[in-house]
């Protein structure tokens, strides 16, 4: 219809423009009738402007056809993508919102499914294959979804690495039929591909609803799924369930609430005792607590995660440093051991916290010790170098914890600048149950020694334990067994020797 209108309006153009000229001559005609002697002389005229008009109209039209073809190139390109040829997200929203109006009529024999369909961590895919590569595969993946679909459906490119697609009449059984078919089809080996990297795609299925006021609702439904099939390790789909709904809502509200406590100092820090072979308490790890009126003590394992989801993680890591700083005046003689979060170190700005901080409270930052986890060496190498060789060039020194959960490759501990390794307490809770667990802790005091680093083992809980990792050489420790968590205030006393550790 548009179209059509775009051909009309340049043709009536030219269909005036020649009918002007008619109008002219025709004029001309009647002057001819009345001076007979003028005769020759108009004939000429009349004869040139006809043949004028004509070459008038057909350039006319000319221009017209391709005004109305480079309009109609403009609104292709407009609605889609370059690359796959297929609608864009803008075009498949008007085929949503279309389908949206159709969903309750009577014509509407069954609902409309929506898939979202992401290329799992295709990021990487970029990285290792390049764009040309990455491109063909994309290419490749919209062809296969083209293939697997009807006439009827719509098929998009939404975002760099995900396809939306919208089917007619689909009952909830054949909605994962299709969506199991894509993962297995779109997960099929890529010629690009090949030998290189493996391609495999997740999938969030929802539908078009009577009762979603929105048909971009249905959209986002879609994406919550995909998030969780994600969550859920990839490579497969997840149907939208409104619980998903709302541990998103939850988590957003849990964001606000973060925000809040920041702004109200409502976190504390509690700090658990580490001791040496003897029972002497030499350090302390300092640990963030959020106690929520509402929900209670909300664990770290969720509110620091969350802070880095929501652009928090800065606050929060400085509120830890400077907490840490000015409780530990008080304590001569303990190293400090302070959790620092990947995003921490990859913000660029930890360096400048740790030097304002140091001078904002006057502390030495011999005293203390940053904990960082593999995932941060994961990440960028130089500007992780860089930034942990400042770190110590402050005077901090490093150590990782988590050990032996997550890379722990010896070439990350030989690589960067750590001074002490933190064997994660999943080893020792199965020191004894076990027999691996002995091995492998045996495994990290040689490395850690031919490293010469130090080594702390956390997590520690019976007196079997403590025993078996003295025996192994272990002699720094941390954990229930010793002491929970504590307020500063309990620290100092444990220090002033007006109470004593459990142990
Ligand atoms: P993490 O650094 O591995 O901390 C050790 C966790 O083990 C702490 O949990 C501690 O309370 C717990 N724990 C200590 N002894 C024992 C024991 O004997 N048995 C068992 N089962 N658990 C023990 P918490 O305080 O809930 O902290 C959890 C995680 O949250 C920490 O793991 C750390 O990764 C993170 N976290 C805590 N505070 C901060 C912080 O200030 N900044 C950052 N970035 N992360 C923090
Ligand atoms: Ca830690
Ligand atoms: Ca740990």
């Amino acid at each position: 219809m548009a179209e059509e209108k775009q051909r009309i309006a340049p043709d009536l153009l030219a269909l005036v423009s020649v009918g002007s000229i008619a109008s002219f001559v025709t004029l001309l005609c009647v002057v001819a009738g009345s001076y007979p002697g003028a005769r020759p002389l108009l004939t000429v005229v009349i004869t040139g402007l006809g043949a004028g008009g004509l070459i008038l109209f057909r350039q006319l039209r000319k221009g017209a056809n391709s005004l109305a073809a480079s309009e109609a190139r403009a609104q292709y390109v407009a609605t889609h993508d370059e690359l796959t040829q297929l609608p864009n997200k803008a075009l498949f929203v008007d085929r949503l919102r279309l389908a949206a109006k159709a969903v309750g009529t009577p014509e509407s024999v069954a609902s409309f499914a929506l898939f979202q369909i992401g290329l799992d961590r295709f990021e990487e895919t970029v990285e290792v294959l390049g764009i040309g590569a990455s491109d063909q595969v994309l290419v490749e993946a919209a062809s296969r979804l083209g293939s697997i679909c009807r006439d009827t459906d719509t098929i998009a490119r939404v975002r760099d690495d995900a396809f939306a697609l919208l089917c007619r009449g689909v009952t909830r059984d054949a909605a994962e039929a299709m969506a199991a078919e894509i993962v297995q089809r779109l997960g099929a080996p890529y010629a690009a591909a090949a030998g290189h990297a493996v391609i495999t795609c997740s999938i969030g299925a929802g539908f078009l609803t009577p009762e979603l006021d929105q048909p971009i609702e249905a959209f986002r439904e879609a994406q919550l799924a995909l998030s969780d099939a994600r969550k859920l390790g990839g490579a497969r789909y997840s149907i939208f369930d409104p619980s998903m709904d709302q541990a998103l809502k939850n988590r957003k509200a849990l964001e606000v609430d973060l925000r809040r406590a920041l702004e109200e100092d409502a976190l504390t820090m509690k700090y658990q005792p580490q001791v040496n072979a003897k029972g002497v308490l030499v350090g302390v790890e300092a640990l963030m607590r959020w106690n929520h009126e509402q929900r209670g003590v909300v664990a770290p394992n969720v509110f620091v995660p969350l802070s880095e989801n929501c652009g928090l993680s800065e606050p929060l890591g400085r509120l830890a440093i400077r907490q840490a700083f000015t409780d530990a005046k008080q304590w001569a003689g303990l190293k400090v051991a302070i959790n620092v979060s990947a995003a921490q170190v990859r913000s660029g700005g930890l360096i400048a916290t740790l030097e304002e901080l140091l001078a904002e409270t006057g502390s030495n930052p011999r005293n203390f010790e940053l904990e960082i986890t593999e995932g941060v060496l994961l990440a960028d190498e130089a500007q992780t170098h860089e930034t942990l060789n400042a770190v110590r060039g402050l005077g901090f020194s490093i150590a990782l914890d988590d050990f032996g959960t997550g890379y722990s490759s010896l070439s990350y501990l030989r690589r960067f600048p750590v001074d002490k390794i933190k064997i994660d307490q999943s080893f020792v809770s199965h020191l004894g149950k076990r027999p691996e667990s002995s091995a492998i802790i045996k495994a990290i005091l040689d490395l850690a020694e031919a490293l010469e680093l130090k080594v702390i083992a956390e997590g520690v809980e019976t007196r079997a334990q403590v025993d078996r990792l003295i025996e192994l050489g272990c002699t720094l420790h941390q954990g229930y067994f010793y002491s929970q968590p504590v307020a500063a205030v309990d620290i100092a006393d444990l220090l002033a020797g007006r109470s004593k550790l459990a142990a």
